[in-house]
């Protein structure tokens, strides 16, 4: 056996999560060529995946089914050719983002609770997010020090609670959360503290000591909501991340998008909700998708939207039916989908 070489004393080992996000997977001939896939068959896009680059973590791809071009998970993040077709109606800045950003960060769109995109980094690419067109590399509030973003929340007494958005905040490091919430710890009228993020289930990784010292350390309750839209994204990695959360006495919710040919069945939607609820997780929101070009292809009209989600209320207990919601800008909060129909100016 050759004695390994030491390691240089001045670089400590990056950090187990900071590894595995960094060996993503980023070409998509490999994610094909690792489920056995042929390019041809599964009509992946070039030119899709120059607009918004594949990104997935191995520990993802592992969860998806080997051979099957229609893997629900895969379809989440495969540049396809379905992206390239112009679609009236779908756009850049699909829910009014751009009216209601403040600057350093900071979107306050609804009442006391403002959201800060904190970084615009993501350690999956989610095909179908409105975020693919949004600007963030020049307005993401960790960019700017965070000073401008606790600013605004400081000077504005009806602000209770902070969301941490993105892009995704886990993908920040510790001590740069660590600096915002010292830096939010001095404002009295901060009651709550939001995470928005997908890492705990796609890089579960990324919940280790560090992370769940941090959290252990707030001062405020603290709710979590993640994002899964299938059952299969939960494994026992994620299970056990879900469990090292709530122990810090965090409240995890769910949110998930509504996507054909992902989770548009009972059957779908009612394993994601069972299978998140096994894990700790309750569900938060079913969102009708953003209307973003390049995800028209994800759609579920309405109505079928509304059967679906009233099929899955018959099926599961009051507490494991997610709220079904559209953005519409200009709105207060989340728009029921019910009483959004009809409220969408219809495409020119
Ligand atoms: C969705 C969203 C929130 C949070 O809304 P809740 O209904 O409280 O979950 C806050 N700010 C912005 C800009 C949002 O898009
Ligand atoms: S913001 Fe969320 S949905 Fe959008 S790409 Fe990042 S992880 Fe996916």
């Amino acid at each position: 056996m050759i004695p390994a070489a030491p390691a240089p004393l001045q670089h400590p080992a990056p950090r187990r999560w900071q590894a595995a996000w960094r060996e993503a997977v980023r070409d998509p001939r490999e994610l094909l060529a690792m489920l056995g896939l042929e390019s041809l068959a599964v009509g992946w896009s070039e030119a899709a995946a120059r607009q918004f680059p594949l990104r997935v973590p191995r520990g993802f791809v592992a969860r998806m089914r080997h051979g099957d071009p229609a893997d629900p998970l895969l379809r989440q993040v495969l540049p396809v050719l379905e992206e390239d077709r112009l679609v009236p109606g779908f756009s850049l800045d699909a829910v009014g983002d751009g009216a209601a950003r403040r600057g350093g960060g900071l979107i306050h769109k609804y009442r006391g609770r403002a959201l800060l995109v904190a970084t615009g980094s993501c350690a999956v690419h989610c095909r179908y997010c409105f975020r693919r067109h949004y600007p963030y590399a020049d307005d993401s509030a960790a960019a700017a020090g965070w000073h401008e973003a606790v600013a605004l929340v400081a000077a504005d007494p009806s602000l209770h609670e902070v969301i941490l958005s993105g892009g995704d905040p886990l993908s920040l490091a510790d001590h740069k959360l660590t600096e915002l919430t010292e830096a939010l710890r001095g404002i009295p009228h901060v009651r709550r503290l939001r995470l928005h993020t997908r890492l705990p289930i796609v890089l579960p990784e990324r919940v280790d000591a560090g992370l769940l010292g941090w959290l252990h350390g707030l001062p405020w309750p603290v709710t979590i909501v993640v994002h899964a839209n299938h059952a299969n994204e939960f494994d026992p990695a994620v299970d056990a991340a879900m469990a090292a959360l709530r122990a810090t006495g965090a409240s995890l919710l769910n949110q998930a998008v509504l996507l054909r040919g992902v989770n548009d069945s009972v059957d779908a939607l009612a394993d994601l909700c069972e299978r998140g609820h096994a894990a700790g997780v309750l569900p938060y929101y079913l969102h009708q998708l953003d209307r973003v070009a390049g995800a028209a292809h994800f759609e579920v009209p309405d109505g079928e939207a509304l059967s679906l989600h009233a099929a899955l209320a018959a099926r599961l207990p009051g507490y494991l039916v997610p709220r079904l919601v559209r953005e519409i800008a200009g709105e207060p909060g989340k728009t029921p989908l019910q009483a959004a129909i009809g409220r969408i100016a219809p495409a020119e």
